[in-house]
């Protein structure tokens, strides 16, 4: 899969000498004008095209990216509108609250309408909304079982399992590393609950439900005098049956990010 382009990335092959030749102030300003998609690469007259072919491709992944994901997002709305609120909402571990569907995320309340359109006290995220729809129009759903899996046994795990090592369980066991309080914090911020560690041989094990029937559960073990430090995120099994695998993905994904987030305000 593709990486996403950055403003950074496009900055570093440009000549940084601000010459204005682009209309732009800055060759930052042109380089966030690229990513954002109202300038081309070729507008700057100093890129040689051996810079700019290799990145041509990776940017138009980049630029497709929003329109991809509202397209998801519209197609997840109309599964949303056939749906009878009351008939599932006890099933999905949700309530009713008028004509809305009332979702709790980590402790934050999201409603959705018979739109799909979603209101909350909490700032709505792509990386929330989509997850939230697809795990109330999901076609299978499994109460929770108290065995938890690695990501890897979950169905279809293996095929993301590369990228979710990658961006989420390393990112998360170094954000641990430099914040020895922020496993612990979590446990406030998002009504999580503390486990037996024992059983995983971690220092802390942390279970938060991202979604009311999506627990997962955080094993991260100190680094010692002879072993490094690690972090495994396990899923109950339900999971596997109540998301798809992509969405449990970006639910996890889009959760490192915002640990980031907390972290950097912490530091
Ligand atoms: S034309 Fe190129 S070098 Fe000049 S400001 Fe724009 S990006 Fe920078």
């Amino acid at each position: 899969m593709p990486s996403k382009l950055t403003p950074l990335e496009i900055y570093k092959i440009t000549p940084k000498t601000n010459c204005r030749k682009c209309l732009l102030p800055s060759c930052l300003a042109f380089s966030a004008a690229v990513v954002a998609g109202s300038k081309k690469l070729k507008e700057c007259p100093h890129l040689k095209s051996e810079d700019i072919q290799p990145l041509e491709k990776q940017l138009a992944k980049t630029q497709e990216q929003p329109a991809l994901q509202a397209a998801f997002l519209d197609k997840l709305k109309g599964k949303v509108a056939r749906l009878d609120f009351p008939k599932i909402a006890k099933v999905l571990g949700c309530t009713v609250l008028g004509d809305e569907l009332s979702i709790i995320s980590l402790g934050k309340k999201f409603n959705i309408d018979s739109q799909g359109r979603m209101t909350s006290e909490c700032h709505i995220i792509p990386w929330v909304q989509a997850p939230i729809l697809s795990y109330i129009t999901h076609k299978t759903h499994m109460d929770i079982t108290g065995n938890w899996i690695s990501f890897r046994e979950l169905k279809g795990g293996i095929d993301w399992q590369g990228l979710f090592t990658s961006r989420c369980e390393q990112p998360l066991c170094k954000l641990a590393d430099r914040n020895p309080e922020l496993l612990t914090d979590l446990i406030d911020l998002f009504m999580g609950q503390e486990t037996d560690t024992k059983r995983y041989e971690a220092d802390i094990g942390l279970i938060l439900h991202p979604l009311p029937h999506i627990p997962i559960l955080i094993c991260y073990q100190e680094a010692d005098a002879d072993l490094e430090s690690s972090l495994s995120i396990f899923f109950d099994e339900c999971c596997g049956h109540n998301l798809h695998i992509k969405s449990i993905y970006t639910l996890c994904a889009g959760l490192v990010k915002m640990f980031e987030h907390i972290a950097l305000r912490h530091e």
